[in-house]
């Protein structure tokens, strides 16, 4: 029996879709999306070189780890050396090159007492095993994650656990559409695939700025081949009649109103904070920075108030595309000097970075 995930990868459908989005565009169009499960399954699925060369794909800063910015990276290895301290995190966080190509990973190669884990509640586990260090778990992701480690910050205060801390990188993703769609130096781009993970939290209201304030369309979609697409065609449709409205394809997991308990606990540990995003620089109430009532689990005033000074990578081009500018095998470090097995940007350490699923996936330079 088909199930409807598999009618979602159905051929025939794709392929129809894909007949639908060659007939009906008429002009080039770039489209971003923000996701880095989208950017996984665009070169996974083989879309990336299917969609006619007049349908540029541009990957945005969908990808936790990949906007996970230069000085936040030195700030977890200053934490890494700091006396009683253990560091907890998940696996793609070890291999982010920071400065001199210092890596977590080597830290703890080199005797930091770096873990990694699975959930925050782990690291949350660690701290009760560990009573004479502090476990500081290093938070990463967008509104789809903060709930968990919103969560873990109030079972550590239930539970009276004091040597747990949490270092929040945790970023919202519609300020940085707004950073984007602001700056005139980014990729000139026409229209977004919003990120449908994020979007079942979010809900549709939280993006309608891009329509209205921009005059742009986006489309919230899901992660089959056939939901790509369908949200590629909605894109083109409206383009096409020189609409811009806020459409969601992906009604089988996102409501209007999104996941409001998601949100409320988020809310009830978490503020919007400035934050820094690599290569998009310090965006306005981008971040989330735990509430004064529970500064005795915030890692960051306690114990990196101050992120350091560090000098970008000239070599690096992730922030170039992650602000749509370059695609991956505009990059002269791509597949010689960056790979996966010895990355020098962190858009080719997470599986979901556009540079490792280019890599991955063997994808030649259409994009250029
Ligand atoms: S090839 Fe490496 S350095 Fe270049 S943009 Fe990709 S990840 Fe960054």
């Amino acid at each position: 029996m088909r199930t409807m995930e598999s009618a979602f990868s159905d051929p025939e459908i794709c392929l129809g879709l894909l007949r639908r989005i060659r007939s009906e565009l008429s002009a080039p169009m770039r489209f971003m999306e923000l996701c880095g499960t989208h950017t996984a399954a665009v070169y996974r699925s083989g879309l990336h070189s299917l969609l006619p060369e007049t349908l540029t794909h541009l990957s945005g800063p969908g990808c936790p780890v990949c906007v996970t910015h230069d000085r936040e990276i030195a700030a977890c290895l200053q934490l890494a050396g700091k006396d009683g301290i253990s560091l907890a995190c998940f696996g793609d966080m070890m291999r982010i090159p920071g400065p001199g190509g210092m890596s977590l990973g080597k830290a703890g190669a080199e005797g930091a007492d770096v873990e990694v884990v699975y959930s925050p509640l782990d690291a949350l586990r660690l701290a009760a095993e560990r009573l004479d260090r502090t476990v500081v778990f290093l938070g990463i992701g967008f509104e789809t994650t903060a709930p968990a480690s919103a969560a873990t910050v109030l079972r550590a205060a239930e539970q009276g656990v004091n040597n747990f801390a949490l270092f929040s990188m945790h970023k919202l993703v519609p300020p940085s559409i707004e950073a984007l769609l602001a700056d005139g130096n980014s990729g000139g781009i026409d229209a977004f695939l919003l990120p449908g993970h994020v979007s079942a939290v979010l809900g549709t209201a939280p993006y309608r700025f891009i329509a209205e304030k921009y005059g742009k369309p986006g489309v919230i979609a899901g992660f089959e081949p056939a939901d790509i697409l369908l949200s590629l065609l909605l894109l083109i449709r409206m383009r096409e009649e020189g609409r811009a409205d806020v459409l969601n394809s992906y009604g089988r997991a996102v409501s209007d109103e999104g996941n409001a308990r998601a949100r409320a606990l988020a809310d009830s540990v978490f503020k919007p904070v400035d934050a820094l995003w690599r290569g998009l620089g310090l965006i306005p109430r981008s971040g989330w920075a735990l509430r004064e009532e529970y500064a005795r689990y915030d890692a960051r005033a306690r114990f990196v108030p101050d992120l350091p000074e560090v000098p970008e990578n000239p070599a690096c081009r992730c922030g170039d595309m992650l602000r749509g500018r370059i695609a991956p095998h505009d990059c002269p470090l791509f597949g010689k000097k960056c790979t996966p097995t010895a990355p020098a940007g962190p858009c080719m350490v997470s599986a979901e970075g556009s540079c490792a699923a280019a890599f991955r996936y063997g994808v030649a330079g259409r994009d250029e």
